[in-house]
């Protein structure tokens, strides 16, 4: 089944936020743990990628650099430049179903969900 829907507790969001702020200007990416049934996710932890690189620009992560753990179900990265959008970059190099971003500056509402083909996920705070 297709991942439609991320649900994510308000205090692990609030921790995403706050990161993305320390590392502002330049870009944070963490990986997203889930547990997920059928076409829900439910958040349950974040884990510091091996080997990112961030920049400026661009966080990446580097290739065949993911921790083999199926519940790791994609990434969340920050958009300095205030954008809700994905790059192409993003899609490219998104790893797992759910491309989570959270756009400058930083609040509840500035953070959306895509999957690979560039459509927007549900995103339940919870
Ligand atoms: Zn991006």
């Amino acid at each position: 089944m297709r991942l439609k829907k991320i649900r994510i507790s308000r205090e692990m969001l609030l921790g995403i936020l706050a990161y993305a702020f320390e590392t502002y200007p330049n870009e944070m990416v963490l990986l997203l743990k889930a547990d997920r049934r059928g076409g829900t996710a439910t958040v349950s932890g974040i884990v510091f990628p091996p080997y990112a690189v961030g920049g400026p620009y661009y966080a990446i992560l580097g290739e065949g650099m993911m921790p083999p753990d199926p519940n790791i179900i994609g990434s969340v990265h920050s958009h300095p430049s205030g954008s809700k959008e994905p790059s192409e970059e993003d899609l490219i190099h998104g790893r797992g179903p759910a491309i989570m971003i959270v756009a400058y500056p930083y609040t509840e509402s500035s953070v959306v969900v895509y999957n690979k083909q560039g459509e927007r996920l549900d995103l339940e705070v919870f």
